[in-house]
């Protein structure tokens, strides 16, 4: 701090399952890659980013594919902090010779343990940061999302990820209840290549299967059926095929992880008191995250809930635009965070 606070990046960083966005603090968001490494031989780092994503399902055998964070934590800690030391370095590179560690403030899923908690701390601080502290995610998202945390109202927000969906009800900055649950986009990935298996005996890979969802997936009937073509190789015969499959179809294979974040929502709305149930009645729930954006989801959980339901402007960017904006408000929102570390 002090003369040469001037030279100090803090950093906000949503360490996501699918995807890790870095936020600096007066610029907005530099970073946003998928939390993917490319491994050589098991050992050094080849690629990080879009870089190793463009590889995926396509390496030779010294080569893997490596996704560190698994259900919203980290499954795998020195390919993490290799991870986040180039995404760190990509977010600061402008900072030159006198360069000192960033702070740096880490999105963490709710719920998680303590050990969980220490190990996100450490990669931070080992991938090169000063300073670190974490916020949880779905507190970060409400922020992102413009709802009034601070404010002596009920806020249901849904943050829809990779790995993980967590749903909070959020009062006075203040978490009232929460319920996460290990279930998330890459489900619904898995579900759709298991239909498409079982269904057309083809294989087709993980990122050929989030096509389709991103694509014609939805959670609502649509009013006019959508087809795609899909290609992989064919059980039977092992030579590559090609085949379409409609959304009708789509939708009811991953309507099993679409009714999970529902009941997730259920059990969260059960737990709230009954004051902030009825702002939640009146105000509607917020969804975020990049599964925000499965069409009819909004429409499916307004239905069954009997709700309004909001989609967030840009639901891939909540978590790291909220915890961006308590970087710039530390004073006001110093309560929302969960635990800290000094290097
Ligand atoms: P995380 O926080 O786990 O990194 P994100 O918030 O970045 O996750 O969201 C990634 C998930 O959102 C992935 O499972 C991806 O397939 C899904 N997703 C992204 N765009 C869409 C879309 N248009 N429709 C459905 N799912 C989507
Ligand atoms: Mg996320």
């Amino acid at each position: 701090m002090g003369l040469f606070s001037f030279l100090q990046k803090d950093l906000a960083i949503d360490l996501g399952t699918a995807n890790s966005l870095v936020y600096v603090r007066g610029k907005g968001i530099v970073v946003r890659e998928p939390s993917v490494v490319a491994m050589y031989q098991g050992n050094s780092v080849l690629a990080v980013g879009i870089e190793a994503r463009r590889m995926a399902g396509k390496t030779p055998a010294n080569i893997t594919i490596v996704r560190p964070l698994r259900d919203g934590v980290i499954a795998d800690f020195d390919i993490t902090e290799k991870m986040l030391r180039y995404f760190i370095g990509k977010a600061i590179s402008d900072q030159g010779f006198f360069r000192m560690g960033p702070r740096v403030l880490v999105g963490i899923p709710v719920g998680v343990t303590e050990v969980e908690k220490r190990a996100v701390l450490d990669a931070a601080l080992h991938a090169g940061a000063k300073e670190a502290s974490l916020i949880e995610e779905p507190m970060a998202a409400a922020i992102g999302a413009g709802l009034p945390v601070v404010e002596a109202t009920g806020s249901l927000v849904v943050d829809l990820g990779g790995g993980t969906s967590e749903v909070a009800v959020i009062s006075m900055k203040g978490m009232v209840a929460t319920k996460s649950i290990r279930i998330g986009g890459d489900e619904m990935n898995e579900v759709i290549l298991q239909y498409v298996r079982k269904h057309y005996s083809l294989m087709i890979g993980e990122r050929t299967a989030e096509d389709i969802k991103i694509n014609i997936g939805c959670a609502y009937p649509m009013s006019e059926v959508r087809v795609h073509a899909v290609s992989g190789r064919d059980l039977v015969s092992g030579l590559p095929k090609s085949i379409t499959v409609d959304s009708e179809e789509i939708r009811q294979a991953i309507s099993e992880p679409v009714t999970a974040i529902l009941d997730a929502i259920k059990i969260c709305l059960e737990m709230t008191p009954p004051e902030l149930s009825a702002d939640i009645y009146d105000r509607g729930i917020m969804l975020t995250g990049g599964g925000a954006l499965l069409t009819g989801l909004d429409r499916f959980l307004c239905d069954a809930l009997g709700v309004p339901v909001l989609v967030a402007e840009d639901p891939l960017s909540c978590v790291a635009l909220g915890a961006g904006k308590v970087l710039d408000n530390l004073d006001t929102l110093r309560q929302v965070l969960a635990l800290s570390k000094r290097a």
